[in-house]
Order: C-alpha cells, then structure tokens, then sequence
C-alpha cells in the first residue's frame, strides 16, 4: 500500500480523523534516525513521538518505503544517505535518494501504541502494510467471552462472561480496515516537511 491509500483507508474507518484533535494537529517528534540499504532499495525511517494523553511518554514509530531508488551520483532533488548494509556496499560512499511519494511508494508502518496495535496492526499486517520487524503476534483474547458478530439470535448470551456477567467488548475494526494512528500521521507529517516525503 502506498501512504495516500493507506490514509483513504483510514478514512473510511474513522471518518473524523482527518478532523479530530488528534489528527489535525501534529505530535513532537524526537531522535529521528534512518536506514538506508541501496542494494533492497529500502529506506526506513524511525523516530519517537510524543504521546498525546501522556506528554512524558513517547511511543516508537517506524516508516518504510520500498521501491525506493539509489543513485550514486548527486541528482537536482537528490538526498545524501549513508547505507547501513553491511558488506554489501562501501559504507564510505553516500548515495543519493529522491524523496518517496506519498502517493506512489510502496509503505509498510509501524508504531507501538495501543491504538496501532489494537485496531490496525493484524490490518496492516494482512494488507502487506506492517513491517513484522518484532515479529507480528496474533492477538489473543484475554477476556472471555467471545462476542459473538453479528449476534446470534438463539443464543444472545454468548457475548456474556459466565462469570462476572459483564458483556465482552466488541471487535475492534471488524471490517479490516488498513489505516495509521496518530503518531504515524504525525511522523509522516515531519517527513513531509523535511523533504524525505514529496506530495506529488
Ligand atoms: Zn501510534
């Protein structure tokens, strides 16, 4: 997926986030860092940002483009990089990158909070959109039971927890919509205004 069909996505799912407090202002971002592997054609971009409930916190975010090419000549739009793969390349010679199109180059994101992993990650995952650089882990259900959906009629009592009587809470994004959260927006934003992302 490419970030522009990403962002559609997420739209679809949650139509106000283009417009919500969250996503339409952007969070810090710090220690912004990337790895560049000439011979994958991979750029990928890290850094932390800021949590918005919790203004000490930050979470871990990371962006990367495939398809992305390398030159060894300096070009009109061209960005210096130093590769980071090992043996492969000469380490002491820069390459140059034209920045990644928001609407062309392929994406895979990743971000530790809790709404990436909890409504988007699985998504991602099965959309080619996730990294699995930590290795992705089914989510499993650590209450019980299981609602079911949509709900059966005969048996209306299997979204109840036989125990405590409180009913289960609902699938998040039922419907498997790829999408980003916050911090992403926010990462992405900061690329965007670095260069490292153009528009076109
Ligand atoms: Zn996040």
């Amino acid at each position: 997926m490419t970030l522009k069909e990403i962002g559609f996505s997420l739209g679809r799912y949650r139509p106000a986030a283009r417009t919500s407090a969250g996503y339409s202002n952007n969070l810090k971002v710090f220690g912004y860092r990337y790895e560049a592997y000439p011979t994958l054609q991979k750029v990928n971009h890290f850094a932390r940002v800021q949590s918005q409930s919790d203004p000490g916190h930050t979470w871990s975010v990371g962006i990367y483009f495939e398809g992305v090419p390398f030159s060894n000549e300096p070009t009109e739009h061209g960005i210096p990089v130093n590769p980071t793969d090992k043996g492969r390349v000469d380490k002491n010679s820069l390459y140059y990158i034209e920045p990644a199109s928001y609407n062309t180059t392929k994406v895979k994101i990743y971000c530790a909070c809790p709404d990436s992993q909890f409504s988007f990650e699985y998504q991602n995952y099965i959309a080619g959109a996730n990294p699995d650089r930590y290795g992705y882990r089914p989510y499993t259900r650590k209450t019980v039971p299981i609602p079911t959906r949509p709900r059966n009629p005969r048996n209306p009592n299997t979204a109840i927890d036989p125990v405590t009587g409180k009913k289960g809470r609902d699938f998040v994004n039922p419907k498997n919509y790829s999408g980003h959260c916050k911090h992403i927006y926010s990462f992405v934003n900061y690329l965007i205004s670095s260069g490292l992302v153009s528009m076109v």
